[in-house]
């Protein structure tokens, strides 16, 4: 089938779709789910409200029609989803999909690595911020680095590739800039530092805890001899990569050096809402069309008319509006 290309007000085709499997999370991360806000009776989502595996099929099905040609899971943690590896190979059977990815903690990745690779997942990116014990209170829950670790050669041994996403907060973890980067050299495994950013409402985000691209490039350019790798139209990364190995690092730069111009990405939540950007509001609701029985293409035109009518590009304008816009959980939307 030949695959539509449909693009929003800003002229950006839709091309990639995040999925959000479920809310919950068996971290409690200080950036993102701070346990003094999600604690013990923290309200999540009630089971029926999550989309079944079919209807997420379904919608990404019609979201490939569309022009989305790659999928990644998230979450909450995605592998506290039960019988995941099933939603994988549904979604891996849909024509116009080539690339199916998962964003995660790693914490269930040694039971779950082997099958997820056997369904059809390519690729895991692994959330990593710290080599030291105090990566314990950072992800709330005293998980240590060696347990990520021993998890990454699980996903590496399973044949999956493999990138570590790391929160760079100042405050947190400036200390683990350049020993996070000479891991990731000796295990040639592409490190990205991702700025902390003002997701959701309840991370407590000051600007002035951001650890910027320029910032964390100066400790590097300290210890390493790296080049930058030209940037492509959306690509989200700004990528360097050591001279002497060529194994690459990359900066998600949302508030340093904002790419919305180019951000082809849609989101849908574990509740079955499609989001536009990471920072809305509030989402559309896919799940009531689709309960309601709107037929296939009915499911598309609805689909078709948000992204025509998008205009989001919050990071370009955070200085204006970031005071006063109420903004969905990360943990809700997926990263
Ligand atoms: N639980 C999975 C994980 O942590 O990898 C997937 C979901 S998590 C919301 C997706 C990514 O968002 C992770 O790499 C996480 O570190 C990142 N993230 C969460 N809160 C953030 C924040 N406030 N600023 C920047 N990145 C954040
Ligand atoms: Fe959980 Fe990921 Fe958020 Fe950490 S970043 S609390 S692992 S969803
Ligand atoms: Fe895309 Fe919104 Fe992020 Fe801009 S702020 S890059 S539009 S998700």
């Amino acid at each position: 089938m030949e695959q539509r290309i449909v693009t929003d007000k800003l002229n950006r085709p839709l091309k990639d779709l995040r999925i959000s499997v479920t809310d919950r999370c068996n971290f409690r991360c200080q950036y993102c789910m701070p346990k003094e806000i999600f604690g013990d009776h923290h309200p999540f989502m009630p089971h029926k409200e999550l989309l079944t595996f079919e209807e997420i099929t379904s919608a990404a099905k019609v979201f490939a029609d569309l022009g989305v040609h790659k999928i990644r899971l998230t979450g909450g943690e995605p592998l506290l989803r039960r019988d995941l590896p099933n939603l994988i190979a549904l979604l891996s059977e849909i024509e116009g999909i080539d690339d199916i990815a998962m964003t995660t903690n790693g914490i269930l990745l040694p039971k779950f690595a082997k099958t997820l690779k056997k369904v059809g997942l390519k690729r895991v990116n692994i959330s990593l911020d710290s080599l030291s014990d105090r990566f314990g209170e950072i992800n709330g829950r005293g998980i240590m680095p060696s347990t990520i670790i021993h998890a990454i050669h699980a996903a590496q041994d399973a044949g999956l590739g493999v990138k570590i996403n790391m929160v760079a907060k100042k405050g947190m973890n400036e200390d683990q800039i350049v020993p996070m980067a000479a891991f990731c050299k000796e295990e040639k495994i592409q490190l990205r530092y991702i700025e902390f950013m003002d997701v959701g409402n309840s991370n407590d985000w000051k600007s002035d805890e951001v650890l910027t691209k320029a910032k964390i490039l100066e400790q590097l350019s300290e210890q390493f001899d790296l080049e930058e790798v030209p940037y492509g139209y959306g690509e989200v990364a700004r990528r360097y990569r050591h001279k002497d190995c060529g194994t690459e690092l990359g900066f998600i730069t949302s508030i340093s050096e904002t790419f919305c111009h180019s951000c082809t990405r849609a989101r849908l939540s574990a509740n079955g809402s499609i989001y536009t950007c990471l920072f809305s509001n509030s989402g559309h609701d896919l799940k009531s069309v689709m309960r309601g029985g709107a037929s296939a293409d009915e499911i598309k035109a609805f689909i078709e008319n948000i992204w025509m009518n998008r205009e989001d590009r919050y990071s370009e304008i955070r200085a204006t509006e970031a005071s006063n816009r109420k903004k969905i959980e990360m943990s809700f939307i997926g990263g």
